[in-house]
C-alpha cells in the first residue's frame, strides 16, 4: 500500500536539521531567557538569533517579530488586539459617534472570523467583504460599499488554505490607510510558498506560522508595525516587550528561525517543484473529467504553487478522503483544520458554489518530497476509487 502525504497546507514534517538545532534545547540545561545567568542569556542570544531570522525571511525587521504559541494566537492577537484602533476619521468626530467596524474576509481561518465576530460584544460591527467566483476579494464592492462605514481594521489573508487562491493584499492595505483603518494579513499559508515582504505588503499586521515550513509545532509570530497600538492578549512577566507575556518556547522558536531560513533558501525550488506536481495531477485530473466531471475552484487565478482543490461530481469529499486514506494517501477534504466539521466548506460557499457541489470538495496540496510517480500512482487510485463509489451510489439509488 502506498504511504503518501499529499497535505501539507494542514501541517509538514520536522526538517532534520531543524530537530538538530531544537535538541540542545530540549536535552541539555536550557535556561528561562529571561534569567540574568549564562544559561538565561545564552537561551535569550538563541530567541534574538532566530527572531532575526524570521524578520529576514518576512521581509520585516527583528524588532517587529513578536512570538506566539501557533498562527492562531497570532491572528487573536491582532484582530482583538488592534480593533481599538479608531480610524483617524473618527478621531476628529465625537468617539462615541459610530462604532468601529472590524472588516474580515468572507474566506478567512476561523481564527480570524471568530475573534472579529467575538468583539462584537464589546460594541464593535464585524462585516465580511464578499469574494468573486474565483475567490478573490471583490475590490469594487469593498471600496463602494464597506469601507464608507467607520472601519478600524481590514483583515485579508495572503493566501487561502484551501483553495490557495492569492489576494491582492498590498491594494487592499493602500485601500484601508486611504480611510485610516489598519490592515492585517494571514500569511501562514504564504511563507515559504510565495516570496513574502512585510514592508512591501505594506500592511501593519502580518500573520506566519512555523509548522506550515517543516518547522516545529508551538511557534508562530505576529509581524507588526510597532507604531501600532497594540492591547496584549496574554499578560504576566513582560516578555516580547510587553506585548506577550509567558516563557517563550525556546526549543521551538530556534527551530522557527532555522525552518524560515531553510524556507527562504529552497523558496523557488520548492515553487518550481510542487508547480509541476500540481500541473501534472491536474493535467490528470482534467484527463479524467471527461468521463466524471471533475471542477477544480480557483484555477483561474493566481494561487500557491502546491494546492488544488477541486470537486468530482456526485463524490462525497469525506467519502473520497476516507477511501483514499484506506488506499495509503493522505488528503483533506474541505478545511483540514476545521476538518471535525460536516459543513460544506465556507470558502467555497462564499465563492458562490452550491452547496453539494461544495460537499464534494477535496484538497491536495504537495511538499517538496514529493515525486511525479507518487502523482502518477494517486491518480490511478482515484480513477479506480472514484468509479468503485460510483458504482457503490448507483447500486444504492
Ligand atoms: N491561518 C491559516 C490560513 C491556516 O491555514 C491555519 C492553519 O491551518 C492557521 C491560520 C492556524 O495556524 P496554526 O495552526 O499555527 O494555529
Amino acid at each position: 500500500m502506498a504511504n503518501v502525504y499529499f497535505d501539507h497546507n494542514a501541517t509538514t514534517a520536522l526538517d532534520k536539521r531543524v530537530l538538530e538545532s531544537m535538541l540542545p534545547w530540549m536535552s541539555a540545561q536550557s535556561g528561562n531567557p529571561t534569567s540574568r545567568h549564562v544559561y538565561g542569556r545564552s537561551a535569550r542570544d538563541a530567541v534574538e538569533h532566530a527572531r532575526a531570522q524570521v524578520a529576514e525571511a518576512c521581509g520585516a525587521y527583528s524588532s517587529q517579530v513578536v512570538f506566539t504559541a501557533n498562527g492562531t494566537e497570532a491572528n487573536n492577537f491582532a484582530i482583538k488586539g488592534m480593533a481599538g484602533h479608531r480610524p483617524s476619521v473618527l478621531s476628529q468626530l465625537d468617539l462615541n459617534q459610530t462604532a468601529t467596524q472590524i472588516l474580515t474576509s468572507a474566506i478567512e481561518h476561523p481564527c480570524v472570523t471568530r475573534p472579529a465576530l467575538s468583539m462584537q460584544q464589546l460594541g464593535y460591527i464585524s462585516r465580511q467583504i464578499a469574494v468573486d467566483a474565483n475567490g478573490k476579494v471583490d475590490l469594487e464592492k469593498l471600496q463602494q460599499h464597506q469601507l464608507t462605514s467607520p472601519t478600524g481594521l481590514v483583515s485579508v489573508m495572503l493566501a487561502n488554505n484551501e483553495t490557495g487562491v492569492i489576494q491582492e493584499v498590498a491594494t487592499i492595505a493602500e485601500m484601508a490607510r486611504a480611510v485610516g483603518a489598519f490592515m492585517h494579513t494571514d500569511a501562514v499559508q504564504g511563507l515559504g510558498k510565495l516570496p513574502l515582504s512585510f514592508s512591501d505588503l505594506n500592511v501593519q499586521a502580518m500573520t506566519v506560522s512555523s509548522h506550515k515550513i517543516h518547522g516545529p509545532q508551538g511557534a508562530a509570530a505576529l509581524i507588526l508595525d510597532k507604531r501600532v497600538d497594540i492591547q496584549p492578549l496574554l499578560h504576566g512577566g513582560g516578555q516580547e516587550k510587553g506585548l506577550r507575556s509567558g516563557t517563550e518556547n525556546v526549543a521551538a522558536i530556534v527551530g522557527f528561525g532555522v525552518a524560515c531560513e531553510l524556507a527562504v533558501a529552497n523558496q523557488t525550488k520548492y515553487a518550481t517543484h510542487t508547480q509541476a506536481l500540481r500541473d501534472q495531477f491536474e493535467l490528470g485530473l482534467t484527463k479524467l473529467a471527461e468521463k466524471l466531471g471533475v471542477t477544480i475552484f480557483g484555477s483561474k487565478v493566481a494561487r500557491l504553487p502546491n494546492t488544488s482543490f477541486f470537486a468530482i461530481d456526485g463524490i462525497e469529499g469525506e467519502t473520497l478522503v476516507m477511501a483514499l486514506d484506506r488506499k495509503g494517501y493522505a488528503v483533506a477534504s474541505g478545511s483540514a483544520c476545521s476538518s471535525d466539521s460536516t459543513e460544506p466548506s465556507h470558502v467555497l460557499l462564499a465563492m458562490g458554489v452550491d452547496k453539494d457541489m461544495a460537499r464534494g470538495a477535496v484538497r491536495v496540496s504537495f511538499g517538496i518530497s514529493n515525486t511525479t510517480a507518487e502523482v502518477s500512482d494517486f491518480l490511478a487510485t482515484l480513477n479506480n476509487e472514484v468509479l468503485r463509489l460510483k458504482q457503490l451510489t448507483a447500486i444504492a439509488a
